[in-house]
């Protein structure tokens, strides 16, 4: 498969000079499900912004679909879904216009076919005329996804989507992310846990103290590793 997101030597450095990202290199093929598994403090997070431009690296160089995310930023950006750890949503607004509101930020044409496909997609149509604080957690969570996808991007990344979530619900995660993947969007999710990672992944990434320790085919990691080994990995 085509490489979609190719990162060379990324180096992120905050103030005061940790350094949270040591030279990630990684290429993210077209269409693939890519885990990038690593504990608190891994720099899942920051490896995550700096892929999307949302934090500027200190060094290196990102492309999406070709485009610079520093050089570039707006095609590359277009490209680009980024559903955020935290939810970040206003309370009174309502569903459907949340997602209408962020396919406008795009300069995206309105469509309301889009924007109803992607509800659907998400189990959330029935939900299109309520306001984001009548939602549970789990219905909040689609919500970011939804407007992540609300500009056609050809990349989603997903930062932790189940930090925090119980079992059933993590579940249903999982069989979003594999619908997304059947409908030809790449995804990119960081998580703590392995078996997630084991659960929906095609590949597998190891981050740890800002570093890609290894990314693998899963089944060959499994095979390779097994849980208990992967599990030093991550410490
Ligand atoms: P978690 O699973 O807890 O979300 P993570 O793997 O996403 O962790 P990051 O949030 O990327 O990790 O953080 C990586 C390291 O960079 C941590 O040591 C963190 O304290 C540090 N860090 C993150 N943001 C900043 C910042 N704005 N300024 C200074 N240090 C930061």
């Amino acid at each position: 498969m085509p490489t979609i997101v190719d990162i060379q030597n990324l180096r992120k450095s905050y103030a005061g000079g940790f350094e949270a990202l040591k030279g990630v290199n990684l290429e993210i093929e077209q269409g693939e499900i890519l885990a990038l598994l690593g504990s608190n403090g891994a720099g899942k997070t920051t490896l995550i912004s700096t892929i999307c431009g949302i934090t500027t690296a200190t060094s290196g160089k990102v492309t999406v679909g070709g485009h610079d995310i520093k050089d570039d930023f707006r095609a590359a950006r277009s490209m680009i879904g980024l559903v955020p750890q935290e939810i970040n949503l206003e309370p009174f607004e309502r569903v459907l216009n949340t997602v209408r509101f962020s396919r406008g930020l795009f300069g995206r044409p309105a469509d309301e076919a889009v924007l109803e496909k992607i509800l659907r997609q998400l189990s959330l149509w029935d939900k299109k005329d309520s306001q984001i604080r009548e939602l549970s957690g789990g219905m909040k969570r689609r919500v970011l996804i939804a407007k992540a996808l609300s500009h056609d991007p050809k990349v989603l990344f997903l930062d932790e989507p189940t930090a925090g979530v119980d079992v059933e619900l993590r579940k249903d995660m999982w069989e979003i992310v594999a619908g997304l993947k059947a409908s030809g969007v790449t995804i990119i999710l960081t998580t703590h846990y392995i078996e997630e990672a084991e659960a929906i992944a095609d590949r597998i990434g190891v981050i740890a103290k800002g570093e890609l320790l290894l990314v693998e085919e899963k089944d060959a990691l499994m095979a390779r590793m097994g849980k208990k080994q992967l599990e030093v990995q991550l410490t």
